[in-house]
């Protein structure tokens, strides 16, 4: 009897998602404009092929100079803090 090789990878894939457009200064190396604020995405997958989304993760707040990663709410409080107009 001959076998078939069938082979069906099912899963979970991540991608982040920009929450928001606006970009801010960063709380800890304090550049302007570093920080963005994203937030993953799980989606089931059969091969490779996203099928429907299961779940999102916390938004997060990175910066693009120092790399800190930190809760989006400290970048607003410290931007609330400094003042910077919106
Ligand atoms: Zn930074």
């Amino acid at each position: 009897m001959d076998m078939i090789p069938l082979c069906i990878v099912c899963g979970t894939t991540s991608k982040t998602k920009l929450v928001d457009k606006n970009p801010h200064a960063c709380p800890v190396c304090k550049s302007g404009n570093s920080v963005a604020v994203v937030q993953s995405q799980e989606r089931c997958c059969v091969c490779w092929i996203p099928l429907c989304k299961v779940g999102k993760g916390a938004p997060v707040a990175t910066c693009s100079v120092c790399g800190s990663v930190m809760n989006p709410g400290r970048v607003m409080a410290e931007e609330a803090r400094l003042g910077v107009p919106r």
